[in-house]
């Protein structure tokens, strides 16, 4: 399978779900996720999400001190 055949066929397999954020077909078999997004959009949000707590974690030390 190579990456221009996923984009012309798109009745060629019902796994394969395109990504919330970025819009790219991924296969959903390899990487079953309920959140609807690809791979590589959900290691964006993980870290994110790690630099949204070490900032919150910041800010809430700060605000003890
Ligand atoms: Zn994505």
């Amino acid at each position: 399978m190579t990456h221009h055949e996923s984009f012309e066929k798109h009745d060629h397999h019902v796994s394969d779900k395109s990504c919330r954020i970025c819009s790219l077909t991924y296969s959903h078999e390899e990487n079953p996720s309920s959140l609807g997004i690809c791979p590589s959009c959900g290691y964006k949000i993980l870290i994110v999400l790690l630099i949204f707590m070490i900032v919150t974690s910041y800010i809430a030390w700060f605000g003890v001190l």
